[in-house]
């Protein structure tokens, strides 16, 4: 008898000891919460099997795991026994499957026990000539068009002509928690989901215009969540109506130095919610030169007063890398329609690109920062995502 499952691999490259446990523990609660009851997840021989029972959900579960992270790969199978004429039988009609019908094809056998009578090569040119005999199909080790995975492990044997690439990294949970100052942009989405993918759980917060202008950016950042979320990662997003505040510091600063002052109100805001929330460190999508604001001075001065670490993942990257990952991730199209956030509105026309301390020192002066901050925690909204991993704050401090 076949059944339908989901054979999820993970990296096993560095995890040693109790560290393996815990991670393989984790990947698979962190699975049967982001799937729902109606799925089995189970730990199988350093795999992981997710039993889908209709065989017609099998490849957007298989998309859904895919997203996770921790998961290396993972391929929808047709499981059987350990007898190689249902092995060939089942190859040939997942085969069979496949449009446009493949010309090509190579067997790769993988056993997990020693105690099957044949070795993987011996499996690979039995069912690799059963595959001739019956189909059209000639072998092509190098290139084919079809990558029959025959693997054995324990008394099973799983059938699969798909591999999916995972978001690989580590389970969310295994890396504490961070603020990630989050834009409806290309780069603090992507810049998220990599420290997520690193094990991280993220809290957006995000900073709209409102309300000056309409609040799209708040509804789009929400959007870039829905897809952020699907990491399991993604527990909250705050969003405070920036409008008037920027009115306010816009009519008092120089406008060569809007940009930095805004920044440097975020940053606290960030750090006071960090605290709340108790995160360990703030996250941007920030990249070094990419814009006026990323320079080496101007991220000193946006970021002077905090005192955790601010995690900068994309800081090194060009934009078209930047780009590729989020077409990846799926946050490329939504970033793609352009919005105004609250950085885009009373935008000077030739913003500092390197700034003295010292003038952001008596810019500073001119202003009552912490009054802004507690005025922005005060009107701060949220939304939240599916996260296993999350214990919101009983109190947001104010
Ligand atoms: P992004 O593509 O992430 O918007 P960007 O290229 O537009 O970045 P900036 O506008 O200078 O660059 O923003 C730098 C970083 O500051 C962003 O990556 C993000 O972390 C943070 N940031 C910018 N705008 C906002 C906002 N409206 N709310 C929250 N954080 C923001
Ligand atoms: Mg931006």
């Amino acid at each position: 008898m076949k059944t339908h499952v989901c054979l999820v691999s993970y990296h096993e490259l560095g995890l040693k000891g109790k560290n393996r446990s815990t991670f393989e523990r984790r990947l698979v609660d962190n699975l049967s919460f982001l799937l729902g009851e109606r799925f089995t997840v189970r730990k199988i021989h350093g795999r992981i099997l997710v039993d889908v029972a209709k065989a017609e959900e099998i490849d957007e579960v298989a998309y859904r795991i895919s997203r996770v992270p921790g998961v290396a790969n993972v391929m929808p199978s047709l499981c059987v026994g350990r007898d190689l004429s249902e092995m060939c039988h089942v190859s040939l009609r997942a085969i069979e499957k496949i449009t446009p019908a493949p010309l090509t094809f190579r067997v790769t056998a993988k056993r997990s026990n020693t105690d099957f009578e044949m070795t993987s090569q011996e499996l690979n040119e039995q069912i690799g000539a059963f595959l001739v005999e019956h189909t059209e199909m000639h072998v092509d080790l190098k290139n084919p068009d079809v990558n029959v995975r025959v693997t054995v492990i324990g008394g099973k044997t799983f059938i699969s002509v798909i591999k999916i690439s995972g978001a690989g990294g580590l389970p969310v949970g295994s890396s504490g928690k961070l603020i990630s100052l989050l834009s409806s942009g290309f780069d603090s989405p992507v810049a998220t989901w990599r420290m997520i993918r690193r094990g991280a759980i993220g809290i957006g917060l995000h900073f709209s215009a409102a309300p000056a202008v309409s609040d799209t950016s708040t509804r789009q950042v929400h959007e870039i969540g829905e897809i952020l979320a699907e990491t399991g990662g993604l527990a909250r997003i705050y969003s405070v109506p920036f409008g008037d505040i920027q009115r306010e510091i816009a009519s008092t600063i120089y406008p060569d130095l809007r940009i930095l002052l805004y920044r440097r109100v975020m940053f606290a805001v960030a750090q006071r919610l960090a605290q709340a929330e108790n995160a360990k460190a703030l996250l941007t999508g920030e990249s070094l030169g990419q814009v006026a604001s990323q320079t080496m001075e101007n991220l000193i001065a946006t970021s002077e007063g905090v005192t955790i670490p601010i995690f900068r993942p994309l800081i090194g990257d060009d934009k078209h890398e930047i780009i590729e990952i989020a077409k990846r991730i799926g946050t490329y199209d939504l970033s793609a329609q352009a919005v105004d956030d609250c950085c885009t509105l009373f935008m000077p026309r030739s913003p500092e690109t390197h700034v003295k301390l010292a003038r952001i020192h008596e810019a500073c002066a001119q202003l009552d920062i912490e009054r802004f901050v507690d005025e922005c925690l005060e009107v701060m909204d949220w939304q939240d995502y599916p996260c296993n991993r999350y214990t919101a704050p009983k109190t947001l401090i104010k």
